[in-house]
């Protein structure tokens, strides 16, 4: 099982972090221990004195495919839910500052929360799919698909050009505004529409 990530896809939360509007997907990895499941805690680690939530609508694929194109790959993802792509943001900012890969900064143990996986038949269009985080019961971030600048289907299509997507790979396509900062004790709840998908307890 593969976690692909795709940074700065909404616009507005590219602008927070004072970063440019990119022209092309930008896609990273993590490992398959970077995935947390079934409501687990996310244990703050000791190497990063700032670690965010990113809040994502998170893709899983149905079937292996590879060159998929863009009018072909909505039969390639059947389930979604959010999910968490947690940031030692001041790791990455110095590796970023670098030129270096961000890898350690975003693929850590426990990186990659999910909730549980929801039919696409039962969502709103793809297009149109609102999602919540709230912190400590507060809402902090707040995003639509409608505002992604890469659709799901080029994100697939783009992804397997240069790696084959195999059934149950998981794709974590941006993030919108409102990233921030975690604490021991903090409870993320994730909602799509009304429905609450995501329970995680920072420890
Ligand atoms: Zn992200």
């Amino acid at each position: 099982m593969k976690i692909f990530c795709v940074g700065r896809n909404y616009a507005e939360h590219a602008k927070e972090l004072g970063n440019a509007v990119p022209d092309e997907p930008i896609i990273f990895s993590k490992p398959p221990t970077a995935l947390l499941k079934d409501g687990a805690p996310f244990y703050l680690p000791d190497f990063s004195e700032d670690i965010h939530h990113e809040a994502e609508i998170v893709l899983r694929v149905a079937k292996n495919g590879k060159h998929i194109e863009p009018k072909f790959a909505h039969k390639y993802f059947d389930h979604l839910t959010i999910g968490i792509d947690f940031t030692a943001r001041d790791l990455q900012s110095k590796l970023k500052a670098k030129g270096h890969p961000w890898e350690i900064a975003k693929g850590f143990d426990g990186s990659a929360p999910v909730g549980q996986f929801v039919a696409l038949n039962t969502l709103p269009p793809v297009n149109n799919i609102e999602f919540t985080l709230l912190k400590n019961g507060e809402p902090v971030q707040k995003g639509n698909t409608a505002n992604l600048l890469f659709s799901f289907d080029v994100l697939i299509a783009y992804i397997s050009k240069f790696f084959t997507l195999q059934q149950g790979d998981l794709i974590f396509t941006g993030t919108p505004q409102g990233v921030g900062r975690v604490h021991i004790g903090d409870h993320l709840e994730g909602y799509i529409g009304d429905h609450k998908l995501l329970d995680c307890k920072i420890l």
